[in-house]
Parts: structure tokens; sequence; C-alpha cells
């Protein structure tokens, strides 16, 4: 008898340990994750494909962050951005995805984030504009705008992908560490194109105008969502032409360039947002992202 039992035991036991390697045969197949790059660099953004039967929702944490992913024609693609003040090195995606039948299932993936060749600048502004340089005005002024541009938009708006907002000469480039008036390290969020003050700027892509206002330190400025957790920002204009909640397409003259906030010469400062980071405009071009890419 106590043989006996011992062998249903270990029956039960080896049926128990069987159950879960047949649980995936029961769901839609196996799910696959593409990474449309070897490695991204601090401040850029890459593109993750996932594939699978069945698949009703897919959403990936990265660098503590999540990030929503959209179906289209292989099975649902994601935009994941690597910030730039977070360190080099290999990180965990978790990608999470959901079955039409409601199983789910969690994948990792390493992602390499490799050092962003930021370099290193002067910058001296005239004392009156030294509150500016304040740490809680910098830091109020980037949650006033996460708190819009950290959010995904489940609706893709730029329909025909991304251009520069003017032709004029780029100045300033993303991710430099600006150290202000030897006192202030600041890291910048975006691309400088040098102009006289009232030329015209155009919308990068179609969207929706989220801001459209004076602020502190990017003085007048405008905010565009462009769907998918992509947002572009224009700073320093004298004039804005749009109003909050107004639909622009590519092209659209938003404003005109200007000369005000924490700025020491007529410029704009064109900056672009994805998955709740700044992003480096110019990679972000070079990705050639189109609607249905
Ligand atoms: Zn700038």
């Amino acid at each position: 008898m106590k043989r006996i039992g011992i062998g249903l035991i270990a029956a039960l036991i080896l049926i128990l340990l069987a159950a879960p390697t047949q649980a995936p045969a029961q769901s839609a197949g196996p799910v696959t994750i593409t990474l449309q790059f070897a490695a991204i660099r601090q401040g850029t953004v890459g593109l993750v494909r996932v594939a699978g039967e069945d698949l009703a929702e897919v959403r990936a944490v990265f660098q503590e962050r999540v990030f929503q992913f959209y179906p289209d024609q292989a099975g649902f693609t994601g935009l994941i951005s690597a910030a730039m003040e977070q360190d080099v090195g290999t990180y965990n995606m978790q990608v999470w995805v959901r079955h039409g039948d409601g199983t789910a299932e969690r994948i990792d993936q390493d992602v390499q984030v490799n050092y962003g060749e930021f370099g290193r600048f002067d910058i001296i502004l005239p004392a009156s504009m030294m509150p500016l340089l304040q740490p809680d005005i910098n830091q109020a002024e980037k949650d006033k705008l996460f708190n819009i541009a950290g959010r995904f938009t489940p609706e893709r708006y730029y329909t025909e992908g991304f251009i520069l907002p003017s032709a004029a000469e780029q100045i300033g480039w993303f991710g430099t560490w600006r150290l202000y008036n030897q006192s202030f390290w600041y890291q910048h969020t975006g691309l400088d194109m040098k102009m006289a003050i009232g030329t015209p700027i155009v919308a990068a892509a179609s969207g929706r105008v989220m801001l459209s206002e004076m602020v502190a330190i990017r003085g007048g400025f405008v905010l565009i969502d462009h769907g998918w957790g992509i947002y572009t920002g224009y700073a320093h204009l004298s004039e804005r032409y749009v109003v909050p909640g107004q639909w622009v397409k590519q092209g659209d003259v938003l404003g005109l360039s200007g000369l005000n906030g924490r700025s020491s010469g007529a410029h704009l400062h064109w900056e672009v947002m994805a998955g709740g980071v700044w992003v480096d405009p110019l990679t972000f071009l070079d990705l050639g992202l189109i609607a249905g890419s």
C-alpha cells in the first residue's frame, strides 16, 4: 500500500510539473520580438516589433517607463526611448502581451543603450536671466511639459512623417552639457536654429496643439501632440498663431521665431519628446517614421 501511495504521489507531481509546460500550447503560439536596431544611444528612440497570433494588447516597460504598442499590418509596433540622462548599459525591457483569449505573458528582452556622445559648452547669460537658471524653475517647467508629453495618445496623427520646422542654420545640438554662468549645468533638450526674429515656424508633422503660451524658460511656446507618445515643442516664439485644441497639418505656420525666455540670441529651439523623455530631433528625423511604417 505504502509503495502504491508513493507511486501515486510521484505521478501527481509529474502531472503537476508537466502542466505549466503544456499551457503555452493552449495560447496562440509563440510571440516574437524584433528590435529594429542593434543598440540605441542615450536620448534616442528605437522601433520594436512584436508578432504573434491573436495579439490583443502589447506594452513594454523600459527604463521604468511604460510604452504603449500599436497594431499594424505585421503585429504590434512600439517606439521606445532611452533617456539622455540615464546611464549607458544593458537594460531589461519587459514586453507584456495579452492575447485575444485572455491569456497573458511577459517576455524579457535586453536592450543595449550606448553613450550619447554629448559635447559641452559654456554660456554666459545676463544677470537679469539668472533666476531662470534656478533648478526649481527648470523642474517646474519640465513637469508642466511632461504632464502632457508623458501621455500616450492612442491615435496616430503624424500621417506624413516629420520634417524640420525651419531650414535655418543649426547652431546648437541635443544633449550638449551647458555650463551657464559658470554655475549651473543643464543638458540641452532640443535643436537650436539661428534665424532673424519674425521667421515663420512650421509644424513638423500633423497633430493637435496642446500648449500655446508664454513659459519662463522657453518663452513663447507651442507644444503639439502627434499621437503614439510623440510630441514636438517650439520655443522662444515672438508670435503664436495657434491655440490649444487646434488641429494642425505638417507645414502649417505655428508662429514666428523670436528672442524671449532663457535665450541669448534670436533662434528657434525645437524639441522632440517620445515616450516621456526628450530625444534627439535629428536622429528622430533619420528614423523616417511615417504612418504605416
Ligand atoms: Zn535650445
